[in-house]
C-alpha cells in the first residue's frame, strides 16, 4: 500500500555557504530515507528551504554593507547550488521570505491567538540611549546569565544554546557604539508552552519507537515548559497580524516561530504549483500519513517540542481544547530524526575559527557520492563524530574504488569482452544460488534498517553482499575458465545480477554513481532522478525574483526489489565508476582545506 510520507528538512540559515557538518545533520539522511520510500512506492513530499528572517541576518547585511534581502537573495542561492550539487531530492526547496509562508505564518498564529495559547506581556526592550531607537536583539552583547559566556546575543546563548532576553544579560552593552543600553517598557508576545504540558507528555509517551537520546531529551524539556517569546523588536521577518501590531514598524516574529511553519508552508506552496491547491492535505491531515523531521541535534527542541505544540495549539489539542484551525486537523511528527554533531579536530565545525569544509569545496574536488557516502558509513549518527582526510581517503579508495567500483568494473568489463552482452547462464551451481540468495534477502534487511533511518547498518548491509560478490569472484576465477564458456557465462551472469542488486541496495546513498552502474549495465532512461532548480516567478514583500528546487520523482525508475537482468543486452567496457585519490591527501587535507589539528 502506497503510504503518503511527509519528509521534513530543517531549514538552514541563509547566512552563508553551508559546512559538511551541516549537510550530515539534515541533509544526506533525509535523502537517503526520501529516495528509499519512494523506492518502494510510497508518495513522498520532501520539503525545506532557507530560513531567511531574524537579527543575525541583519547584523550580518551591515557587516557586509548591504541589505538583509540582498543577503537572503545571495546565500540562498548559494545554499541552492550546495544541495543540488549533493543530489538531495527535494519536491520542495523554497525559502520563508515568499508571501506564501507569510501568509501560512499569520494563519498559523491566528488559530493559537483565537484559542488563547498566546498572551501578551510587558517586558523589557533595550533601546538606545543616545539616538533613543529600539536597539534590536542582535546589537546587544553581555554575558549569559545561565552559563557565564561573555559573548552571549540579546536573544540567544551560542555557547550553551539558551533562549535569552536582552534584559537577563550581566553587563549589556550594544554592539554598535558599546553604550549601555537602556531598558524601557514594550510588549512582547508570548507562547504559553504550559499549557501544553498534559497534551506534550501524552503525545510523547506514544513515540516510543525514537532513538532513545531523541525521546528522553525532549521528555525532560516536556517536564519543565515555560512561557516563549514568539515576538521581537526588529523590522525583518513576517509582520504580526493584530490589531495595533500589524503596522508597528519594529514587531515581527520571532525567527524560530516562523522557521517551523515552513514546513507546513512548503507544502502549501508546492500543492499551489501543481495545480491542485489542496494536494498537501494528504500529507498534513490524513491520518495514516507519516511525518518525518531530519536535522541536528541542537534543533530537537524545536521539533520535538515547540513546533508539536504549536500544531496541538492549531489543532485546538492543548490542556486548555480550542477550535480546530483554518487547515484543518493536522498531523503531529511521526519521528522527530536527529543527528548528533560531525567535528573536525575534536571541536564542531567554526566559521569563526576557521575550521570549516565547506560543501560546494568538497564538491568540486570530490564529488557528490564520496561524500554522501562517508556521511552514511562514518557519520553521525548517533554520536558525535572527527571528520578526518584520512578516513575520507581511505574509505573513498579502499571500500568505493577497491570494493564497489572494482566489483562494477571487473564484471562488466569480463563480460563485454567474452560475450559482448550479458551472458545466459546454465544450471547454476550451489555457489551461484548462496551469492543469489543473499543478495536477494539483502532488500528486506537494508530496507528495514533503511526505514527506521538505520543509516549506517544498512549501507553496512549493503556493501556486505558487495564483498560476497567479490569473494565469490577471487574464488570462481571466471578468467581462467577459457576451456568452459558455459561456467564462465554462468559465473559472469551470477555477477551481473548481484552487479545489479547491489546498485538498487545502494541506489538511496549513491545515487549519482547508481545511475552510472545502471547504464554501464546496458540500462537506459532515469534510475536515480535528480533535483534541478526553477524559477518561480516573483513573490515575497520587495517583489523580488524567487527560485525554488524541485524535481520529477515519481517517474519509471529504480524500485526496491531484485530484477532479472536481460540476457542478451549489450555491454560495453565502462569507465572507472570511482577516481582513486591521492593517498597523500589522508595527511594534509586539500590545499583550500584546514589545518587539522590535535589527534
Ligand atoms: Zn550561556
Amino acid at each position: 500500500m502506497s503510504v503518503p510520507v511527509l519528509t521534513a528538512v530543517a531549514w538552514p540559515y541563509a547566512n552563508g555557504p553551508r559546512h559538511i557538518g551541516h549537510v550530515s545533520g539534515f541533509g544526506v539522511p533525509s535523502d537517503v530515507f526520501s529516495r528509499y520510500q519512494r523506492m518502494v512506492g510510497n508518495r513522498v513530499l520532501m520539503v525545506s528551504g532557507t530560513d531567511e528572517h531574524g537579527t543575525p541576518i541583519q547584523v550580518q547585511a551591515d557587516a557586509e554593507g548591504t541589505t538583509p534581502r540582498e543577503l537572503v537573495d545571495r546565500y540562498s542561492r548559494v545554499i541552492q547550488d550546495d544541495l543540488v550539487g549533493l543530489g538531495l531530492s527535494y519536491d520542495l526547496f523554497t525559502r520563508t521570505s515568499t508571501d506564501n509562508h507569510h501568509r501560512v505564518t499569520q494563519d498559523l498564529f491566528t488559530a493559537l491567538w483565537d484559542n488563547g495559547y498566546v498572551r501578551t506581556e510587558k517586558t523589557l526592550g533595550a533601546i538606545s540611549p543616545s539616538t533613543g531607537r529600539t536597539l534590536p536583539d542582535r546589537y546587544i552583547e553581555g554575558t549569559c546569565p545561565i552559563c557565564g559566556y561573555p559573548s552571549a546575543r540579546g536573544d540567544q546563548c551560542d555557547n550553551c544554546g539558551n533562549q535569552l532576553d536582552p534584559a537577563d544579560l550581566i553587563n549589556p552593552r550594544s554592539r554598535i557604539n558599546g553604550e549601555t543600553p537602556q531598558f524601557v517598557e514594550t510588549e512582547h508576545l508570548l507562547f504559553d508552552l504550559p499549557a501544553f504540558s498534559k497534551s506534550l507528555a501524552s503525545w510523547l509517551d506514544t513515540r516510543t519507537h525514537w532513538r532513545p537520546n531523541v525521546l528522553n531529551f525532549s521528555r525532560r524539556l516536556a517536564e519543565d515548559l515555560k512561557p516563549r517569546a514568539i515576538s521581537r523588536d526588529l523590522d525583518w521577518g513576517v509582520r504580526i497580524p493584530l490589531e495595533g501590531w500589524r503596522d508597528a514598524p519594529m514587531k515581527r516574529f520571532y525567527v524560530w516561530f516562523d522557521a517551523v511553519i515552513g514546513y507546513l508552508s512548503a507544502s502549501v506552496e508546492w500543492a499551489q504549483r501543481t495545480g491542485d491547491p489542496d494536494a498537501w492535505k494528504q500529507w498534513w491531515c490524513d491520518p495514516d500519513a507519516q511525518a518525518y523531521y531530519f536535522m541536528g541535534k541542537d534543533n530537537i527542541t524545536f521539533h520535538s517540542v515547540m513546533w508539536p505544540a504549536i500544531l496541538l495549539g492549531h489543532n485546538g489539542e492543548g490542556d486548555r481544547g480550542g477550535e480546530v484551525g483554518s487547515f484543518g486537523h493536522l498531523n503531529l511528527p511521526t519521528e522527530v530524526v536527529s543527528s548528533e554533531f560531525l567535528t573536525m579536530s575534536g571541536s564542531k565545525f567554526s566559521t569563526s575559527r576557521g575550521t570549516v569544509i565547506y560543501v560546494g569545496d568538497f564538491l568540486r574536488e570530490f564529488g557528490p557520492d564520496a561524500l554522501r557516502y562517508f556521511i552514511a558509513v562514518a557519520g553521525p549518527e548517533n554520536q558525535d563524530t572527527d571528520f578526518t582526510w584520512d578516513e575520507f581517503v581511505r574509505r573513498t579508495n579502499f571500500e568505493l574504488a577497491n570494493e564497489w567500483g572494482n566489483l562494477v568494473n571487473r564484471s562488466v568489463s569480463m563480460a563485454a569482452k567474452n560475450v559482448g552482452a550479458v551472458p545466459e547462464p546454465t544450471s547454476p551451481d550451489p555457489a551461484d544460488e548462496a551469492l543469489l540468495a543473499q543478495s536477494r534477502a539483502a532488500f528486506d534487511v537494508v530496507g528495514g534498517h533503511l526505514a527506521h533511518s538505520r543509516f549506517k547498518q544498512a549501507i553496512s548491509e549493503a556493501m556486505r553482499v558487495v564483498g560476497e560478490a567479490n569473494a565469490y569472484l577471487s574464488h570462481q576465477e571466471p578468467w581462467k575458465r577459457k576451456d568452459d564458456p558455459a561456467r564462465r557465462d554462468t559465473i559472469l551472469h551470477t555477477a551481473l545480477q548481484v552487479v545489479q542488486d547491489a546498485n538498487t541496495l545502494l541506489t538511496p546513498f549513491l545515487p549519482h554513481a547508481a545511475q552510472k552502474v545502471h547504464e554501464a549495465l546496458g540500462g537506459t532512461g532515469v534510475w536515480a532522478a535528480q533535483p534541478h532548480r526553477e524559477d518561480a516567478g516573483t513573490s515575497g514583500e520587495l517583489g523580488t525574483s524567487h527560485s525554488v528546487l524541485t524535481g520529477d520523482y515519481a517517474g519509471e525508475q529504480a524500485r526496491w526489489e531484485s530484477t532479472p537482468i536481460p540476457v542478451g543486452r549489450a555491454l560495453s567496457r565502462p569507465t572507472p565508476l570511482f577516481a582513486k585519490l591521492d593517498p597523500s591527501l589522508g595527511e594534509t587535507g586539500p590545499s583550500w582545506a584546514p589545518i587539522q589539528t590535535g589527534e
